[in-house]
């Protein structure tokens, strides 16, 4: 405190104590007369920016805000003990809350009042960060896509954030001083097992150490993956948090993505089979052709031999075919080089093709095709889709005869393909249409099941379209509809 005599004996050393509690005090201390400060402690001045010895003469209200000034002096007049917030001003102008507490000394010649002053900005900064770091909590917990559940050690809810009542469709009131146990009553309904849901979320309570992640399956065909890890303070566990993730699309995305890639591995064994066949085939008819010539002179035999040689390399050629039409079809490669060409002529060549084989197994192929359909395509193309229809009337027509027809209807060049085969059930009729789709099993009819796809693809190419009519153990019609005219072709 201000300067004094040290003075001797008792009162002179109670004196010196009471100052050395000032000194050493961090709270403001000062003693005014009548709001005239007579002493006050170091701490004092540097909260207020001040050397203390400065302050004693001066007016309290000094140091009070402008708009606490009234405040203040009416507090002092009133003698009374009392603790109160008001507003510093320190010199720089700032200002700062602070806690007062003030008793007054009353004597004969003059009344002190002591006044103890303490900053509080600085625990208003510590508030604040608090603030500020429970918001930044929430809006992290609100702007996260997993549900987030806190339950204290005695299963109280203690917090939770949006997305989990959404997962779990919960109304917000139900979860008002809900337990765990409540919270999960209300959802067990939702599970395909909620049986062992209530058993592993018991274990976990049972070991409260234990960090643990499972999956679960509601009964609407969600799949959400939970982690439950204990809350700690120190080494002291107070809670457990649980967070829920709802991963349907990602699971289905890696099913989907299985299914690729067991359709791709299924796709290769089946075409290195295709593509071995026919080579195989092939060597034996070369092999057998060359010995003919050495041994035998029989005209027949080398005929048939170089048929058979002419259709297994035929065939290989349509295989290799359709696996680089395939691959330029998903490189958006298709362009057509179109003519002026009959669609009848189309449909008569193709068959005229396929005579040797319908021949050697005694099917029966007719031609409808009383007008010609002239239009501008592109032939090898057109060929290509007749070429596929009618392979497929042969290889699933069980030897049935095979109708053709090439019409002009409603100003579209038409050509249908039908059989009288093994049909195609109606949830395949529209897979048929993809690629490497197929309704038959590899081992009863051969093929990479490409053929349709790379149809519909030639025919869409052409503006037209591809349609299917079919009943299983009856028999099939593709129909091809085809403008006459590539649309978006340039007059030539
Ligand atoms: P591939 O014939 O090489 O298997 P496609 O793409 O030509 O390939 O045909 C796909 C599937 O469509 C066939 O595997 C078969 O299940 C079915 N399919 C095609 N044409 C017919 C048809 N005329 N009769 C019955 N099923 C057919």
């Amino acid at each position: 405190m201000g300067a004094g005599d040290d003075g001797g004996g008792a009162v002179g050393r109670d004196e010196a104590v009471l100052r050395a509690i000032c000194d050493v005090s961090t709270e403001g201390i000062c003693i005014h007369e009548g709001g005239l400060i007579v002493s006050c402690n170091a701490a004092l001045g540097a909260m207020f920016g001040y050397q203390s010895e400065s302050l004693t003469g001066r007016s309290v209200l000094e140091l009070a805000a402008p708009d606490y000034v009234d405040f203040v002096r009416a507090n002092y007049e009133s003698k009374l003990p009392l603790t109160y917030l008001a507003w510093g001003s320190r010199s720089n102008g700032t200002r700062f809350r602070a806690e007062i507490r003030a008793r007054t000394i009353v004597s004969e010649t003059s009344d002190l009042r002591v006044v103890v002053v303490r900053d509080l900005s600085g625990s208003d900064a510590a508030a604040g960060e608090r603030a500020a770091t429970i918001s930044l909590l929430r809006a992290t917990l609100d702007s996260t896509t997993d549900g987030i559940l806190v339950v204290d050690v005695a299963g109280l809810v203690t917090l939770y954030n949006e997305r989990f009542l959404q997962l779990w469709q919960l109304p917000m009131d139900k979860m008002a001083a809900a337990t765990d146990l409540d919270a999960m009553k209300l959802v067990a309904a939702q599970l395909v097992d909620p049986a062992s849901f209530f058993g592993r979320v018991a274990a976990l309570y049972q070991a409260p150490e234990t960090e643990s992640m499972d999956t679960l399956e509601f009964t609407d065909g969600r799949i959400v993956e939970r982690y439950s890890r204990p809350q700690r303070i120190g080494d002291r566990i107070i809670g457990r948090v649980w967070s829920f993730r709802d991963v349907t699309a990602q699971r289905r995305a890696e099913h989907t993505l299985e299914l690729a890639v067991q359709m791709r591995d299924e796709f290769l064994g089946i075409a290195s089979h295709e593509l071995f066949t026919p080579i195989t085939s092939l060597a034996v008819a070369i092999r057998g052709l060359r010995e003919s010539t050495d041994a035998c002179t029989d005209d027949s035999l080398r005929v048939r031999l170089f048929r058979n040689a002419e259709r297994q390399v035929a065939r290989l050629a349509r295989l290799v075919q359709e696996l680089l039409d395939v691959t330029r079809i998903d490189g958006g490669r298709m362009s057509l080089v179109v003519d002026e060409l009959d669609l009848c002529e189309v449909a008569r060549d193709v068959l005229e093709r396929f005579s040797p084989e319908l021949d050697r197994d005694h099917i029966e192929a007719h031609l409808s095709a009383p007008h010609p359909v002239v239009g501008r395509w592109e032939r090898t193309r057109l060929e290509q889709v007749a070429t596929n229809l009618v392979g497929n009337a042969i290889k699933f027509g069980r030897g049935r005869p095979i109708h053709l027809s090439v019409a002009l209807s409603d100003g579209r060049g038409e050509l249908s393909v039908g059989d009288q085969g093994i049909g195609i059930a109606a949830d395949q009729q529209a897979l048929i249409f993809e690629r490497f789709q197929r309704a038959v099993s590899s081992r009863h009819f051969a093929g990479l099941g490409l053929g349709l796809y790379i149809t519909r693809q030639i025919v869409e190419a052409h503006g037209g379209t591809l349609l299917l009519k079919s009943v299983v153990d009856e028999g099939s019609t593709f129909t091809v509809r085809l403008p006459l005219r590539v649309p978006g072709e340039l007059t030539p």
